[in-house]
């Protein structure tokens, strides 16, 4: 399928092929499903609500709900506030959701039509809330939709007179259920009491009861946004996701945030699990989690030790799966996100210069095609990243190792951590399993052994 791309190189200013990325609003609308009773609505044409539904449906093979003000040429040259209150109206009398979530579209940001002077207009039912984040999607990606959604819901919500509660405020970042269970599992060991805000676990990977129901059992429930407030700090897991939505709280009620990266590998969860136990002991149960990683690791070490690799995709993973294979003893050879930021690039070089890798490729704002014109150039052992791989995987015949956001072509990873260390145990199994695969694809008939 890709067989055609190019080995030469040219420089393209303008134009994204295959981009490492989608838009604000399908990161927004994802945020907005992690808070119980909500229903995300976009306010632009039906197309693309229809696209970030599916994109949402086909990773997590669950429903994505959300709504929209169905944009036609009378709303696209007027504005649509009429379209906002006529939708508000039916979806708090059909639907009934505690609050409804707004985002933006390109079309709306562009004829600027202003949210906060429509919501402050309308006739809202007593009870419920309407709240908006702006998420023009031709700046950043669906990571700073993510970010700007629950700015926006801490931007409403958030009480800076909320009792004090003890509690720390988990932001968990954008991240799977089951990274956000396993997250909850290894803190709760900790004794921590946690708000986690937003909590997709029990809404994105609900279990089958045989009944649909429109709002899961999961996801912050808007009391627990309100008493974010009276948190004694935040840990926000991820930079691009995390460290703005934090920012804001500070700003709001003046919550200290530690913004930490995605505890994926051994020394980002160490990370985690310190600044959680903040000087007390760790229970033995994670200590032998932690030992059990590193027995996998060294035992599998001659099948990682300095194999290359690409990794590609959302900006925190990519930086947590980048330190996980150095960790490993594996050399990536290309890095890179979507997403734009230079602060991407310099974390990645950090990260990479810690280990000595001088020669790897580090790029913000990439694309796949021009990944896949460096691999054609320089072939590497094993692709990490997500479903949109697979087409170079199959042109250059290279292993791929699905992670990340999304995975459109695998059922069951969202449920699957990937964080903490056992979801580096797992991470380990599915690099170690491909490379050795691709050896006893490849060896010679007296190679191919049983006991490796
Ligand atoms: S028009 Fe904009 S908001 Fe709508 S799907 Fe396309 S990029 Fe996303």
């Amino acid at each position: 399928m890709l067989d055609l791309t190019p080995k030469a190189i040219v420089e393209r200013g303008a134009l994204r092929v295959n981009p490492c990325k989608t838009c604000q609003p399908v990161g927004a609308l994802y945020a907005a499903l992690g808070v119980h009773k909500c229903m995300p609505h976009s306010h632009g044409s039906q197309g693309c609500v229809s696209y970030h539904r599916t994109f949402l449906t086909r990773h997590f093979k669950e429903p994505a709900i959300a709504a929209s003000s169905s944009f036609t040429e009378g709303a696209s040259v007027f504005g649509g506030g009429p379209n906002l209150r006529a939708a508000v109206k039916n979806i708090f009398d059909i639907y009934d959701p505690d609050v409804i979530a707004v985002h933006t579209t390109c079309l709306s940001e562009t004829i600027g039509d202003d949210l906060n002077a429509y919501i402050l207009e309308m006739t809202i039912p007593d009870g419920k809330i309407v709240l908006h984040a702006n998420t023009p999607s031709y700046a950043g990606s669906h990571i700073t939709g993510y970010a700007n959604m629950l700015s926006g819901f801490i931007r409403y919500l958030a009480d800076p007179r909320a009792p004090k509660n003890g509690r720390t405020a988990l932001f968990p970042g954008f991240v799977n259920p089951g990274d956000i269970r396993e997250i909850k599992r290894v803190l709760g060991l900790l004794g921590l009491p946690l708000i986690v805000f937003p909590d997709q676990s029990d809404v994105m990977d609900a279990p089958m009861t045989n009944a649909y129901a429109m709002y899961p059992e999961g996801g912050t429930t808007l009391d627990e946004i309100r008493a974010l407030g009276g948190c004694e700090r935040v840990l926000a897991l991820g930079r691009f996701a995390c460290e703005s939505p934090a920012d804001a709280l500070d700003k709001k009620c003046r919550i200290p945030f530690l913004n930490l990266p995605l505890p994926i590998g051994v020394a980002a969860t160490d990370a985690l699990v310190m600044a959680a136990a903040r000087g007390a002991g760790v229970p033995r149960e994670l200590e032998d989690e932690r030992g059990r990683l590193l027995d996998l690791m060294l035992d599998a070490n001659p099948y990682f030790y300095r194999k290359t690799l690409a990794i590609f995709g959302d900006p925190d993973t990519v930086l947590g799966l980048t330190a996980f294979a150095l960790e490993l003893g594996m050399k990536p050879g290309y890095v890179i996100t979507g997403t734009p930021g230079e602060a991407f690039t310099r974390q990645a070089n950090a990260l990479l210069g810690q280990y000595g890798v001088a020669d790897a490729t580090v790029k913000a704002s990439a694309d796949l095609f021009e990944l896949h014109q460096w691999i054609k150039n320089k072939p590497v052992d094993l692709l990490l990243g997500t479903s949109y791989g697979k087409q170079i995987a199959r042109a250059e015949d290279i292993p791929l190792v699905r992670a990340g956001f999304p995975v459109l072509d695998r059922y069951g990873h969202s449920c699957m951590p990937i964080v903490g260390y056992r979801g580096a145990m797992r991470l380990a199994e599915m690099i170690a399993g491909a490379l050795m695969d691709r050896y006893d694809r490849d060896c010679a008939d007296e190679d191919m052994d049983m006991v490796m």
